[in-house]
């Protein structure tokens, strides 16, 4: 044990506020409504400006603007479907009243019991009352497309903020050039598009990018948007790395095993020959060597039967 062990607190995570979880329909139907609009205003943007652009020889516009695009939608949608870093469930036979310590860079955490998922949060791990999970290296709740950023999909947020910005800005610069170059013309079905694009390009251009201003800021120091709020780190930071190794950790770095998919994996319905324990076929007196052999897959269906066991007996 190092012996900063007696000078350094025990950090506490903080505690997640008393929200009552909204229902998942509501919620999802605005992450839909977002990609629906973004696809609409993409459809006019095309059809209307763009393509009088292209049709008077100004390829470079739509072309940009289209990979852009493309690279806008599969972030989006990425974002909309990925894993933040999902912890699976625990169960309360690991001890809730158990203390565990763990030391990161001469800082204690001391774990906190999470009662919804039933073991103890390693550091950075917060239970989203959204969507009522742990989540690994937890940043926020996005609402814009109902899903956790954690761990596993921060590059994917980082990736859709990004390509939002620049699609938002070619967006305006494409419908301002067309609006230029049009002025000896009458108003028109092309113009009124024009500005109806625009408008909304203008409003998201500069909160998207104050918000990849400020998470660029967040990677160069390793912070988190929900600590932000509540200071725990207290001036120190012991998950900084140094500003290229914290950009390297967070875009580059293996992102290490999924404890989800192995969760899933151990669960999984083996076949119809599996038997509960409840019905054994053979003896259960202990002086039995082995039991006798099963039929069927051997490997797995022992999983599942010691996975089921604690709780139907
Ligand atoms: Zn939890
Ligand atoms: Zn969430």
């Amino acid at each position: 044990m190092p012996l900063l062990k007696d000078d350094m607190p025990l950090m506490k995570e903080p505690h997640p506020s008393p929200q009552a979880p909204l229902p998942w329909v509501l919620p999802s139907l605005f992450a839909a409504f977002n990609v629906v609009l973004l696809v609409i205003f993409s459809g006019l943007f095309f059809a209307f400006p763009c393509r009088w652009l292209a049709q008077n020889g100004q390829w470079a516009f739509p072309i940009i603007a289209g990979l852009l695009f493309i690279l806008t939608f599969f972030s989006l949608i990425s974002l909309n479907f990925s894993d933040p870093g999902i912890l699976h469930q625990g169960s309360n036979e690991q001890g809730p009243l158990m203390v565990h310590v763990v030391w990161v860079n001469h800082r204690a955490f001391r774990l906190q019991w999470c009662q919804k998922c039933c073991f103890h949060r390693p550091p950075r791990t917060y239970h989203c009352p959204w969507c009522n999970i742990c989540v690994e290296d937890f940043d926020h709740h996005c609402k814009w497309v109902n899903n956790c950023i954690g761990h596993r999909n921060f590059r994917f947020f980082m990736l859709l903020v990004l390509s939002l910005c620049l699609y938002s800005g070619a967006m305006l610069v494409t419908c301002l050039i067309f609006l230029v170059r049009t002025t000896h013309l009458s108003f028109s079905m092309d113009k009124a598009i024009a500005i109806l694009v625009a408008v909304p390009a203008a409003g998201f251009l500069v909160p998207l990018f104050l918000l990849l201003l400020i998470q660029v800021m967040s990677v160069s120091a390793a912070e988190r948007s929900y600590e932000g709020k509540c200071r725990y780190l207290q001036g120190y930071n012991p998950f900084d790395h140094g500003c290229a190794s914290n950009w390297y950790l967070t875009i580059c770095a293996p992102l290490g095993p999924k404890y989800m998919a192995e969760a899933v994996w151990l669960q999984r319905v083996v076949g119809s020959d599996w038997v509960p324990i409840q019905t054994p076929r053979f003896p259960t007196c202990p002086s039995v060597p082995s039991p006798p052999a099963f039929p069927g897959p051997s490997t797995s269906g022992s999983l599942q039967t010691r996975e089921g066991s604690p709780r139907e007996r």
